[in-house]
């Protein structure tokens, strides 16, 4: 048996452009928190200068992960902003100066063991790359390696639009096996499956290419369905594990890595340039030549809308692909680690649909790959029931946004959902405070 989801319009117009490098900006914006944790402190002030690579933000907690400049130049201000995710965070602005120098800091890290190796990632700053930005060493600290059966390299890509990862997969292929080969080495992994569905018949053709003389390597080809990269989606259709509610795929002996980080990672260890550009695709309605574009952190996503003739007003921008982009509300905003995509939309594809009361036709459940019911959620959300939403196990929700894109009603159902979900941590914890 498989999670089922739903088919959506693949729209992957890039997925054979080679990216291709963006005229360097005059000026990068770089938030401190482009993770999941405490966002990072600035190191830098107003008037000192920096290269490539210079550290300008140390983490902050264990949950936190380092920043870096992506430019050579002069720090403008630091200033504290409204990020698109909600809440102020501290942004250094930097000017650039052109010439793009790296700092001497930058050099192939000295990796000799598990510790060195944990420690490496995380002077890195790479944060899963997939979307959540969880940053990466918090995930490989594996306090008891023995709990590790295998690794589950998320390779799905199953977002409308994007192909950041489908490049990765054909132009950086020596490097995601470069970070398996340090996965082995230093966490003792024996078992990698590759999970790509099977709309990538170039990458899977490259991935079995190498794989073929590597131990312990498999690539998994699975349908293109929506939301196959689902982290509970993928290891239950690659590996038949089920991670337990409120659990963490460790809890059945699996890491899940998604194949742009892994292939940082490799690359990290052999150049030690730490996360300072990503590979952007920018699509949508809006966008006259859709492009895979290599970016600084921190460029204007005005910048990349420009580079690929997009209206100069598009009516809805998304950080990501359209099933889980969340919304930019200025086309000043930048370009932050976990960007893999741009989709500029224009009045028709980017107003919201009218919505009409629920039909009660049981779709949304159907297509819900974990079987939850967005319609009794919302029912119970409606009624303020925390006891309710408990027992539908809303806290499951993936957010994917399968239920509203086959709902004929339009309801918005990711917001109930989101709502609910806030209003269970709120139930759960005054249960809690009741004890
Ligand atoms: S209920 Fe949540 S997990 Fe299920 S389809 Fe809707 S958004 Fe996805
Ligand atoms: S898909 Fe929409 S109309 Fe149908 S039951 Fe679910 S919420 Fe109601």
């Amino acid at each position: 048996m498989r999670l089922h989801g739903t088919k959506v319009p693949h729209h992957k117009n890039t997925a054979d452009m080679a990216p291709v490098r963006l005229p360097l900006p005059e000026v990068v914006t770089v938030p401190m928190s482009m993770h999941i944790g405490k966002p990072a402190k600035p190191t830098v002030k107003r008037g000192d200068t920096v290269k490539v690579g210079t550290l300008i933000g140390e983490p902050d907690g264990f949950i936190s992960a380092p920043v870096h400049s992506s430019v050579s130049g002069k720090v403008l201000r630091i200033d504290e902003v409204s990020m698109s995710s909600g809440g102020m965070v501290k942004t250094v602005v930097i000017e650039t100066d052109g010439l793009q120098e790296i700092d001497e800091s930058v050099k192939p890290p000295e990796v000799s063991d598990f510790d060195s190796f944990v420690a490496a990632v995380k002077r890195s700053g790479i944060v899963g790359l997939g979307g959540a930005g969880f940053p990466s060493f918090v995930k490989l600290a594996v306090k008891d390696l023995s709990k590790i059966e295998e690794v589950v390299i998320n390779a799905a890509e199953c977002e409308p639009y994007i192909t950041s990862d489908t490049r990765t997969m054909l132009d950086k292929t020596e490097y995601i096996f470069k970070g398996i080969d340090a996965l082995r080495k230093y966490l003792g992994v024996r078992k990698f499956i590759i999970g790509i569905e099977d709309n990538k018949g170039k990458c899977v053709k490259r991935l079995k290419e190498f794989s073929k003389n590597e131990d312990g390597v498999e690539t998994y080809v699975v349908s293109s369905m929506y939301p196959q990269g689902g982290e509970k989606v993928l290891v239950y259709n690659t590996t038949g594990k089920i991670i337990p509610q409120g659990g963490l795929p460790l809890d059945v002996g699996v890491i899940v890595i998604n194949v742009t980080t892994l292939a940082f990672v490799g690359e990290y260890l052999e150049t030690g340039m730490p996360l300072i550009e990503k590979v952007v695709t920018v699509d949508g309605s809006a966008v006259g030549e859709p492009k895979n574009v290599i970016a600084p952190i921190g460029t204007p996503v005005k910048n990349l809308l420009g580079f690929c003739n997009a209206d100069s007003e598009p009516a809805k921008i998304l950080y990501g692909g359209p099933m889980m982009g969340i919304a930019v509300d200025s086309a000043e905003a930048p370009v932050l680690k976990m960007t893999n995509a741009v989709i500029a939309m224009d009045e028709k594809e980017g107003t919201p649909p009218k919505t009409t009361p629920c039909i009660n036709c049981g779709r949304c459940l159907n297509h819900c790959a974990l079987r939850l019911d967005p319609r009794a959620i919302a029912k119970a959300y409606d009624l303020r029931s925390g006891e309710d939403l408990e027992a539908l196990c809303v806290d499951l929700c993936m957010e994917c946004g399968c239920c509203a894109y086959v709902c004929p009603a339009k309801r918005p159902l990711i917001q109930t959902n989101k709502l609910a979900k806030a209003l269970l941590r709120e139930y759960k914890s005054k249960k809690e405070e009741k004890k």
